[in-house]
């Protein structure tokens, strides 16, 4: 098989306007190899309002159904598939396909994001998927008129709760300390929302149920204080890991350098310290995750992917 100009790893919002700008740029042989549906963890989101342009109620979903067919018009080719490792020999990149397959390219840029993190509280794993979710959007419907707990405190937690709250009779927002780092305008929102109880100070300690799923979730304040919380469904909003595994090679170093996060190192132009990769999106070093941003990066990547290829070819 021909070897790629670029290969794409990811297609969330870096690595799919990374696909629009290197076929629409001139590069003529790009493949984007994502793992699940094309359109990344925003997807899961019940609202976004600080995408420009984009005004009135619009869920991640619709924000990026169009994005894929957008960079099909120009050429990008999309392989839904996992990708195990990327390795470099020479000037050549070997993309390493879970099902064994390989490809070749001379540039690669990887957007493969991030991940939601688990709390690390009793019964999480347990009842995960029969209870504990990370995904509103998903699975709050279940909860349609009953009370669920929510825990974390960042933009993601805060915003869930807006949408379980507008599904569920109640919702337990159970936060670590006693401010949140969301922004200013969602816990003002938060607050005024009356079906919202702030549970404050406080830390999943366990959560417990039976085999029709969870019942409750226990929460430990920081005097020591237990309490109760009859819930069915207990949503986790506590960070995320970032994506990296792609890049750790056989001997179990990274393809380029990251830092003590994992997150990768770049430049302004999206190189990383291995020339011919550019990361892209909330893997990167100080990402400031959001779509726009990942977008922005996945641009500039193209552009400095479209420079290499044409130095390293001509
Ligand atoms: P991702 O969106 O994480 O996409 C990475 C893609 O790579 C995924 O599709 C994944 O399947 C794929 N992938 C990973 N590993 C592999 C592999 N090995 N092989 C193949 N494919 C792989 N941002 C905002 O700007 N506004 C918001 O309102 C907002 N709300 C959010 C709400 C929620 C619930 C969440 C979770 C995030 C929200 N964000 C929001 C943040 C935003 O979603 C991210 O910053 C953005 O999606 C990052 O884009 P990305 O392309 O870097 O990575
Ligand atoms: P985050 O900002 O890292 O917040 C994680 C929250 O979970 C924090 O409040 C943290 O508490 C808490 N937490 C962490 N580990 C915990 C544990 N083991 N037990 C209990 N609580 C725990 O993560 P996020 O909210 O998912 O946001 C990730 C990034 O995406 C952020 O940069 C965010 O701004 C961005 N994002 C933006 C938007 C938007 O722009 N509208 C929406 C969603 C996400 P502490 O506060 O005490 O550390």
């Amino acid at each position: 098989m021909a070897i790629l100009d670029c290969a794409i790893i990811g297609g969330g919002p870096a690595g799919l306007t990374a696909g629009l700008y290197t076929t629409r740029g001139g590069l003529e042989n790009v493949t984007m190899f994502e793992k699940g549906l094309p359109g990344g963890q925003i997807m899961n989101s019940s609202e976004i309002e600080n995408y420009p342009g984009v005004t009135g109620e619009i869920t991640g979903m619709e924000l990026m159904t169009p994005w894929p067919e957008q960079c099909q018009k120009f050429g990008l080719k999309h392989e839904m598939v996992n990708i195990t490792r990327v390795s470099k020999s020479g000037d050549i990149f070997t993309i390493h396909k879970e099902d064994g397959t390989t490809a070749e390219a001379h540039s690669v840029i990887i957007g493969t994001g991030s991940s939601p993190r688990r709390a690390g509280f009793k019964g999480e794993d347990e009842f995960f998927g029969r209870g504990v979710s990370t995904c509103a959007t998903c699975d709050g419907f279940f909860y349609k008129g009953k009370e669920v707990a929510v825990i974390g405190g960042g933009d993601t937690a805060l915003e869930e709760a807006l949408y379980l709250a507008k599904l569920c009779t109640k919702v337990y927002l159970v936060h670590r300390r006693d401010t949140f780092r969301a922004a200013p305008n969602t816990i003002k929102r938060v607050k005024n929302t009356q079906n919202i109880e702030l549970v404050l100070n406080s830390s999943p300690d366990e959560v417990y149920g039976d085999n029709m799923g969870v019942t409750g979730l226990r929460v430990k304040n920081k005097a020591g204080e237990t309490r109760e919380i009859v819930v069915p469904g207990v949503f986790t909003f506590v960070g995320n890991d970032i994506n990296n595994e792609t890049l750790i090679q056989e001997d179990g170093s990274f393809l380029c350098d990251i830092n003590e996060l994992g997150q990768v190192k770049v430049t302004l132009k999206m190189e990383t310290s291995t020339p011919g990769l550019f990361a892209t999106g909330d893997m990167r070093q100080d990402a400031p995750k959001q779509v726009v941003s990942a977008a922005g990066d996945g641009a500039v990547a193209a552009l400095s992917a479209i420079s290499y290829v044409d130095e390293l070819l001509n």
